[in-house]
Protein backbone atom coordinates (compact mmCIF):
# COMPACT_ATOMS: atom_id res chain seq x y z
CA UNK A 1 0.00 0.00 0.00
CA UNK A 2 1.57 3.02 -0.66
CA UNK A 3 0.13 6.94 0.56
CA UNK A 4 -2.23 7.54 -2.54
CA UNK A 5 -3.70 4.35 -2.11
CA UNK A 6 -4.59 4.94 1.71
CA UNK A 7 -5.89 8.38 1.20
CA UNK A 8 -8.23 6.29 -1.26
CA UNK A 9 -9.08 4.00 1.44
CA UNK A 10 -10.19 6.54 4.10
CA UNK A 11 -11.97 8.46 0.93
CA UNK A 12 -13.77 5.60 -0.05
CA UNK A 13 -15.43 4.94 3.28
CA UNK A 14 -17.02 8.29 3.67
CA UNK A 15 -17.92 8.32 -0.09
CA UNK A 16 -19.75 4.72 1.25
CA UNK A 17 -21.58 6.90 3.76
CA UNK A 18 -22.45 9.42 1.52
CA UNK A 19 -23.89 6.52 -0.83
CA UNK A 20 -25.97 4.85 1.94
CA UNK A 21 -27.33 8.34 3.30
CA UNK A 22 -28.42 9.60 -0.16
CA UNK A 23 -29.74 5.28 -0.84
CA UNK A 24 -31.56 5.96 2.33
CA UNK A 25 -33.44 8.84 1.48
CA UNK A 26 -34.42 7.87 -2.12
CA UNK A 27 -35.24 4.55 -0.64
CA UNK A 28 -37.89 6.09 2.12
CA UNK A 29 -39.25 8.35 -0.76
CA UNK A 30 -39.65 5.69 -3.08
CA UNK A 31 -41.57 3.82 -0.17
CA UNK A 32 -43.69 6.28 0.16
CA UNK A 33 -44.91 7.17 -3.80
CA UNK A 34 -45.05 3.27 -4.07
CA UNK A 35 -47.32 2.84 -0.77
CA UNK A 36 -49.49 5.39 -0.79
CA UNK A 37 -51.49 7.32 -3.61
CA UNK A 38 -52.67 10.11 -1.59
CA UNK A 39 -49.09 10.55 -1.09
CA UNK A 40 -48.21 10.69 -4.68
CA UNK A 41 -51.02 13.45 -5.42
CA UNK A 42 -50.11 15.68 -2.20
CA UNK A 43 -46.35 15.59 -3.08
CA UNK A 44 -46.85 16.14 -7.04
CA UNK A 45 -49.17 19.23 -6.18
CA UNK A 46 -46.55 20.24 -3.45
CA UNK A 47 -43.41 20.13 -6.32
CA UNK A 48 -45.77 22.14 -8.50
CA UNK A 49 -46.42 24.90 -5.84
CA UNK A 50 -42.81 24.85 -4.79
CA UNK A 51 -41.78 25.79 -8.52
CA UNK A 52 -44.40 28.33 -8.72
CA UNK A 53 -43.52 29.69 -5.66
CA UNK A 54 -40.25 30.48 -6.44
CA UNK A 55 -41.08 31.85 -10.14
CA UNK A 56 -43.49 33.95 -8.75
CA UNK A 57 -43.09 34.77 -4.99
CA UNK A 58 -46.28 36.07 -3.30
CA UNK A 59 -47.36 36.18 -0.16
CA UNK A 60 -50.71 34.18 -1.08
CA UNK A 61 -48.78 32.03 -3.23
CA UNK A 62 -46.86 31.06 0.16
CA UNK A 63 -49.81 30.65 2.22
CA UNK A 64 -51.21 28.27 -0.34
CA UNK A 65 -47.67 26.44 -0.27
CA UNK A 66 -47.82 26.07 3.39
CA UNK A 67 -50.69 24.29 3.73
CA UNK A 68 -49.58 22.18 0.74
CA UNK A 69 -46.96 21.28 3.21
CA UNK A 70 -48.70 20.44 6.31
CA UNK A 71 -51.09 18.36 4.42
CA UNK A 72 -47.75 16.41 2.69
CA UNK A 73 -46.30 15.89 5.94
CA UNK A 74 -49.85 14.51 7.30
CA UNK A 75 -49.29 12.02 4.36
CA UNK A 76 -45.75 11.16 5.47
CA UNK A 77 -46.62 11.18 8.47
CA UNK A 78 -49.39 8.14 8.22
CA UNK A 79 -45.78 6.80 6.18
CA UNK A 80 -44.10 6.50 10.42
CA UNK A 81 -41.53 9.10 7.86
CA UNK A 82 -40.71 12.23 8.40
CA UNK A 83 -39.34 15.30 6.01
CA UNK A 84 -36.03 14.84 6.99
CA UNK A 85 -35.90 10.92 6.41
CA UNK A 86 -36.29 11.66 2.32
CA UNK A 87 -33.05 14.00 2.86
CA UNK A 88 -29.57 12.10 3.07
CA UNK A 89 -28.43 12.00 6.51
CA UNK A 90 -24.83 12.38 6.06
CA UNK A 91 -22.23 11.54 8.58
CA UNK A 92 -20.29 14.83 8.38
CA UNK A 93 -22.32 17.80 8.53
CA UNK A 94 -19.41 20.31 6.91
CA UNK A 95 -18.49 18.39 3.32
CA UNK A 96 -21.64 16.23 3.53
CA UNK A 97 -19.48 13.03 2.89
CA UNK A 98 -17.68 14.41 0.20
CA UNK A 99 -14.23 14.78 2.22
CA UNK A 100 -13.63 17.92 0.93
CA UNK A 101 -14.85 21.25 2.44
CA UNK A 102 -13.75 24.65 0.38
CA UNK A 103 -11.05 22.83 -1.69
CA UNK A 104 -9.34 21.60 1.62
CA UNK A 105 -9.53 18.04 3.28
CA UNK A 106 -12.19 17.92 5.73
CA UNK A 107 -11.80 17.43 9.50
CA UNK A 108 -13.54 13.77 8.65
CA UNK A 109 -11.92 13.05 5.86
CA UNK A 110 -7.95 13.92 8.30
CA UNK A 111 -9.30 11.71 11.21
CA UNK A 112 -10.46 8.53 8.81
CA UNK A 113 -6.84 9.04 7.15
CA UNK A 114 -5.24 9.18 10.71
CA UNK A 115 -6.79 5.91 11.02
CA UNK A 116 -5.72 4.77 8.03
CA UNK A 117 -2.53 5.48 7.99
CA UNK A 118 -1.88 4.02 11.94
CA UNK A 119 -3.14 1.13 10.72
CA UNK A 120 -1.00 0.87 7.79
CA UNK A 121 2.29 1.85 9.65
CA UNK A 122 2.84 -1.42 12.06
CA UNK A 123 2.65 0.78 14.59
CA UNK A 124 -0.28 -0.22 18.04
CA UNK A 125 -1.57 3.35 18.35
CA UNK A 126 -3.06 1.91 22.06
CA UNK A 127 0.25 1.58 23.22
CA UNK A 128 2.77 3.95 21.22
CA UNK A 129 4.55 6.79 22.79
CA UNK A 130 4.63 10.65 21.98
CA UNK A 131 6.78 13.55 23.26
CA UNK A 132 4.31 14.49 26.45
CA UNK A 133 5.04 11.66 28.11
CA UNK A 134 8.64 11.75 28.46
CA UNK A 135 9.56 12.02 31.69
CA UNK A 136 11.31 15.64 32.66
CA UNK A 137 12.97 13.99 35.39
CA UNK A 138 14.27 11.24 33.86
CA UNK A 139 15.67 13.66 30.68
CA UNK A 140 17.20 16.02 34.02
CA UNK A 141 18.93 13.17 35.00
CA UNK A 142 20.47 11.98 31.83
CA UNK A 143 21.86 15.11 29.07
CA UNK A 144 22.40 12.47 26.61
CA UNK A 145 18.74 11.59 26.27
CA UNK A 146 17.71 14.40 27.06
CA UNK A 147 19.86 16.22 23.98
CA UNK A 148 18.23 12.73 21.51
CA UNK A 149 15.11 14.09 22.76
CA UNK A 150 15.54 17.78 21.63
CA UNK A 151 16.79 16.62 18.17
CA UNK A 152 13.87 13.90 17.68
CA UNK A 153 11.64 16.89 18.47
CA UNK A 154 13.31 18.96 16.06
CA UNK A 155 13.39 16.36 13.35
CA UNK A 156 9.56 15.74 13.33
CA UNK A 157 8.85 19.28 13.68
CA UNK A 158 10.90 19.84 10.05
CA UNK A 159 9.93 16.98 8.24
CA UNK A 160 10.74 16.31 5.58
CA UNK A 161 13.12 19.16 5.23
CA UNK A 162 15.74 17.90 7.08
CA UNK A 163 19.34 18.06 6.36
CA UNK A 164 20.20 14.74 7.84
CA UNK A 165 17.66 12.63 7.29
CA UNK A 166 18.56 9.50 8.17
CA UNK A 167 19.19 8.77 12.26
CA UNK A 168 20.79 5.98 14.15
CA UNK A 169 20.05 5.17 17.50
CA UNK A 170 22.70 3.45 19.19
CA UNK A 171 23.13 2.10 22.53
CA UNK A 172 22.12 -1.06 25.20
CA UNK A 173 19.11 -2.17 25.62
CA UNK A 174 16.46 0.05 27.84
CA UNK A 175 18.08 3.25 27.20
CA UNK A 176 15.26 5.08 25.91
CA UNK A 177 15.74 4.27 21.97
CA UNK A 178 12.16 2.52 20.87
CA UNK A 179 10.29 5.52 23.04
CA UNK A 180 11.73 8.18 21.01
CA UNK A 181 11.46 6.39 17.86
CA UNK A 182 7.71 6.24 18.86
CA UNK A 183 7.53 9.87 19.84
CA UNK A 184 8.86 10.70 16.43
CA UNK A 185 6.66 8.44 14.44
CA UNK A 186 3.44 9.63 16.61
CA UNK A 187 4.00 12.85 15.77
CA UNK A 188 4.72 12.28 12.16
CA UNK A 189 1.43 10.66 11.88
CA UNK A 190 -0.37 13.36 13.14
CA UNK A 191 0.79 15.46 10.37
CA UNK A 192 -0.71 13.01 8.33
CA UNK A 193 2.95 11.59 7.16
CA UNK A 194 2.80 7.55 6.39
CA UNK A 195 5.03 6.14 8.42
CA UNK A 196 5.93 2.22 8.57
CA UNK A 197 7.34 0.74 11.70
CA UNK A 198 8.97 -2.85 12.06
CA UNK A 199 11.44 -4.29 13.97
CA UNK A 200 14.50 -5.60 12.31
CA UNK A 201 12.80 -9.00 13.12
CA UNK A 202 9.43 -8.72 11.15
CA UNK A 203 11.21 -6.79 8.27
CA UNK A 204 13.39 -9.99 8.13
CA UNK A 205 10.26 -12.31 8.18
CA UNK A 206 8.66 -10.32 5.70
CA UNK A 207 11.94 -10.00 3.30
CA UNK A 208 12.09 -13.82 3.78
CA UNK A 209 8.34 -13.91 2.52
CA UNK A 210 8.90 -11.59 -0.28
CA UNK A 211 10.91 -13.90 -1.66
CA UNK A 212 8.31 -17.13 -1.74
CA UNK A 213 5.95 -15.28 -3.38
CA UNK A 214 4.70 -13.95 -6.79
CA UNK A 215 6.79 -11.13 -8.06
CA UNK A 216 3.20 -8.90 -7.64
CA UNK A 217 2.77 -10.15 -3.81
CA UNK A 218 6.26 -9.46 -3.19
CA UNK A 219 6.05 -6.07 -4.80
CA UNK A 220 2.84 -5.27 -2.92
CA UNK A 221 4.44 -6.39 0.26
CA UNK A 222 7.94 -4.19 -0.05
CA UNK A 223 6.43 -1.36 -1.47
CA UNK A 224 5.50 0.03 1.85
CA UNK A 225 9.33 -0.38 3.18
CA UNK A 226 10.23 1.43 -0.23
CA UNK A 227 7.61 3.86 -0.74
CA UNK A 228 6.74 5.46 2.92
CA UNK A 229 7.59 9.07 4.03
CA UNK A 230 9.52 7.28 6.86
CA UNK A 231 10.87 4.07 7.90
CA UNK A 232 11.59 3.12 11.03
CA UNK A 233 13.51 -0.09 11.87
CA UNK A 234 13.77 -1.19 15.59
CA UNK A 235 16.27 -3.10 17.02
CA UNK A 236 18.40 -3.92 13.92
CA UNK A 237 20.53 -7.19 15.42
CA UNK A 238 17.96 -9.03 16.76
CA UNK A 239 16.54 -10.57 13.67
CA UNK A 240 18.27 -14.17 12.52
CA UNK A 241 20.74 -13.88 10.27
CA UNK A 242 20.10 -15.31 7.01
CA UNK A 243 23.53 -13.55 5.73
CA UNK A 244 22.46 -13.36 2.44
CA UNK A 245 18.87 -12.76 2.58
CA UNK A 246 19.20 -10.31 5.01
CA UNK A 247 22.05 -8.06 3.87
CA UNK A 248 20.70 -7.69 0.25
CA UNK A 249 17.74 -7.14 0.75
CA UNK A 250 18.49 -4.44 3.80
CA UNK A 251 20.90 -3.12 1.84
CA UNK A 252 18.43 -2.90 -1.20
CA UNK A 253 15.69 -0.97 0.85
CA UNK A 254 18.41 1.31 2.29
CA UNK A 255 19.96 2.11 -0.81
CA UNK A 256 16.52 2.75 -2.95
CA UNK A 257 15.19 5.10 0.16
CA UNK A 258 18.48 7.23 -0.36
CA UNK A 259 17.79 7.52 -3.90
CA UNK A 260 14.37 8.51 -3.46
CA UNK A 261 15.22 11.15 -0.94
CA UNK A 262 13.62 9.15 1.84
CA UNK A 263 14.62 8.95 4.89
CA UNK A 264 15.02 5.79 7.35
CA UNK A 265 15.27 5.64 11.58
CA UNK A 266 17.11 3.04 12.35
CA UNK A 267 17.93 1.46 16.03
CA UNK A 268 20.42 -1.04 18.06
CA UNK A 269 21.89 -2.48 20.84
CA UNK A 270 25.39 -3.24 18.57
CA UNK A 271 28.44 -1.47 18.65
CA UNK A 272 29.71 0.25 15.32
CA UNK A 273 32.21 -2.92 15.09
CA UNK A 274 29.31 -5.50 15.76
CA UNK A 275 27.07 -4.29 12.77
CA UNK A 276 30.54 -4.46 10.51
CA UNK A 277 31.35 -7.72 11.54
CA UNK A 278 27.10 -8.50 10.91
CA UNK A 279 26.14 -7.12 7.84
CA UNK A 280 29.44 -6.40 6.35
CA UNK A 281 31.38 -3.62 4.87
CA UNK A 282 28.89 -2.69 1.85
CA UNK A 283 25.79 -2.37 4.22
CA UNK A 284 28.18 -0.65 7.47
CA UNK A 285 28.92 1.99 5.22
CA UNK A 286 25.45 2.47 3.52
CA UNK A 287 24.02 2.65 7.14
CA UNK A 288 26.55 5.28 8.34
CA UNK A 289 26.81 7.22 5.09
CA UNK A 290 28.18 10.73 6.97
CA UNK A 291 26.60 12.57 4.41
CA UNK A 292 23.49 11.96 4.75
CA UNK A 293 23.30 10.05 8.40
CA UNK A 294 23.36 10.92 11.94
CA UNK A 295 24.49 8.70 14.59
CA UNK A 296 23.00 9.68 18.15
CA UNK A 297 24.27 7.44 21.13
CA UNK A 298 22.18 6.38 24.03
CA UNK A 299 23.57 5.82 27.60
CA UNK A 300 22.74 5.28 30.82
CA UNK A 301 20.99 2.80 33.03
CA UNK A 302 17.68 0.72 31.96
CA UNK A 303 15.09 3.77 31.53
CA UNK A 304 12.54 0.18 31.49
CA UNK A 305 13.46 -0.48 35.06
CA UNK A 306 13.15 3.34 36.02
CA UNK A 307 9.28 3.50 34.55
CA UNK A 308 8.06 0.39 34.56
CA UNK A 309 8.06 -0.22 31.38
ZN1 LIG B 1 -16.48 15.99 6.42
Amino acid sequence: MNKKQIVEEALNEILKQKYDAELKATQNYNFAREKSKEFRKIDLLFRQKTFETGKNFSKENQKELNEIKQKWLLELKKLNLTESSLKPNYACKICNDTGYANGFKCVCLKKKLQKYLIKNSGLNSAIVHNFSQSSEEILKENLTLQKAHTLGKAYAEKFPNIKTKNLVFMGEVGTGKTFLLECIANELLKKEFYVVYVTAFNLSNTMLKALTVSPFESETILSPLLECDLLIVDDLGTEPMMRNVSVSNLFTILNEREINNKPTLISTNLSFDAIEDRYGNRLFSRIFNKRTTKVIKFVGSDLRIKTGR
